[in-house]
């Protein structure tokens, strides 16, 4: 049996990693779409940053390949399976308020500052000299393992469908572009859309020209406004009515007349689709509103009555979808995009996150037998499978073990409502590169990683890939 103390294997490299982890941050690889072409799909900068590593991996004498400038690989080993380890070189654009220019890779108080540094370049510097420490002690191997380098997973994952593609799936793998110790399940996620067509309201004491709120699926809506048209001393009673209704729930917002239009403003609080139950949905309150305290055309009423019906249902019950497993937890349910015009047009828009273990199929008949009784038209906007590596699959019970002994912590398995990298594998799980109760300073400005931590997550990632293709 080999021995190797991996933490002082790395530490003998310390110098090299850290040099060459600033020199790989100092390039720009935010997406440019203006300097693109046909063999840089994704602009000059990500191209810069893909060839410089994938001749950094030339230099420790690994093979390479750039697969069309949409990604590369990283391998070493012989076997007829292979490890993946997928990683991004991408970065998200650097916006302002630095205290040290974003591509300086300024090292202080033991970090290194730079955007990319945790997310994902970094880590995949980590990974990088994980396998360059295999091949540097010439270990054998019975699977190869192959670093993919991924070139757009901050905008639209093109670089992945293009690779796999092209390209061989891993046996399995993980992505180190998310959470220690282990994240082994996500939630299915589906955006729907349910609209009713428009047709003339009918007679009614007010009317709505606008109603709308949100504007993204997998957001919480922080923001709702409403315009309203009929009577003067109707409008007025609405009007006073608001004010009453926002000082008794304590809430913010506004009530205004714009001429003979009346506007109302409520202002809910913004939280992650996934976790609904965080936020306070701004349209769903002001239609909760309306509802009561409104007489409006029944077909706008019936929309908003719907619409009401979801307030604080975050799991699906009242449209009897709230699925529930041990590993992942119940179905979350956010309506993040809210609208009605005056013609009755109206719109809901719902990002859905399904247990792990649900199927895609059962939320959607559900869905579409909704839609029919509501006679609304159901489309399916965009739906990723659920993720999920079951515990006893030899990829977990390995990295569980690693992370214990490097770490001596307990590598607790996680499962999330979010999705991560790692699912465009077809068997992978998240592993790193946060380690529990760091701050996540991902795409925040001033974003760092820790020396000390780019080192462990180094020793980790050799480790672990060692005791895979072994
Ligand atoms: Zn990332």
């Amino acid at each position: 049996m080999i021995m190797i103390n991996w933490q002082s294997e790395v530490e003998k490299r310390k110098e090299k990693i850290i040099s060459e982890t600033q020199e790989f941050l100092r390039i720009n690889s935010v997406l440019d779409e203006t300097t693109i072409s046909e063999k840089a799909p994704f602009g000059k900068g990500i191209d810069h940053a893909l060839t410089h590593l994938l001749n950094k991996g030339k230099d420790y004498q690994l093979h390479i390949k750039n697969v069309d400038g949409y990604a590369g690989r990283i391998e070493y080993g012989t076997g007829e399976e292979s490890l993946g380890v997928l990683c991004h070189i991408d970065v998200v654009p650097t916006g302002d308020g630095w205290t040290t220019p974003p591509f300086s890779a300024d090292l202080r108080e033991g970090k290194i500052f730079a955007r990319g540094a945790i997310d994902n370049k970094g880590p995949t510097m980590a990974a990088l000299f994980a396998i360059v420490l295999l091949k540097e002690l010439g270990l054998p191997t019975t699977r190869r393992v192959q670093m993919i380098i991924g070139t757009d997973e901050e905008s639209h994952w093109r670089c992945v469908e293009h690779y796999f593609k092209h390209e061989e799936m891993p046996t399995f793998g993980f992505a180190p572009d998310a959470d220690f110790p282990i994240i082994h399940a996500e939630k299915g996620i589906m955006d729907v859309t349910l609209s009713w067509n428009g047709h003339p309201q009918k007679e009614s004491l007010i009317e709505i020209v606008n109603f709308h709120s949100g504007e993204r699926f997998n957001m919480v809506p922080d923001d709702a406004k409403v315009t309203l048209k009929g009577e003067r001393p109707h409008l007025d009673q609405i009007e006073e009515e608001f004010r009453r209704h926002l000082m008794q729930e304590n809430h913010n917002g506004e009530a205004r007349f714009e001429d003979d239009i009346l506007i109302l403003r409520y202002i809910g609080e913004a939280a992650h689709g996934s976790t609904p139950e965080n936020g306070l949905n701004a349209g769903v309150e002001l239609a909760s509103f309306l509802v009561t305290n409104v007489e409006l055309a029944e077909n706008i009423q019936s929309y908003l009555e719907f619409v009401k019906s979801l307030k604080q249902d975050y799991h699906g019950k009242t449209i009897q979808l709230d699925l529930n497993d041990e590993v992942s937890g119940p179905l979350t349910l956010n309506p993040g995009l809210l609208t009605c015009q005056s013609n009755g047009q109206a719109q809901i828009g719902i990002n859905i996150r399904y247990p792990v273990t649900a199927k895609g199929e059962t939320c959607l008949t559900k869905l579409n037998e909704l839609a029919e009784t509501l006679g609304a038209t159901l489309e399916v906007v965009d739906h990723m499978g659920p993720n999920y590596v079951e515990q006893d699959h030899p990829l977990i019970q390995t990295l569980q073990a690693v992370y214990e002994r490097q770490t001596g912590n307990a590598a607790d398995l996680l499962a999330i409502g979010g999705g991560t990298y790692a699912r465009s594998l077809k068997t992978g799980v998240a592993f790193g590169p946060m380690f529990p109760g760091r701050k996540d300073v991902a795409h925040q400005k001033d974003e760092y990683i820790e020396v000390d931590d780019l080192l462990k997550m180094t020793a980790i990632y050799a480790e672990a890939i060692y005791e895979l293709v072994k």
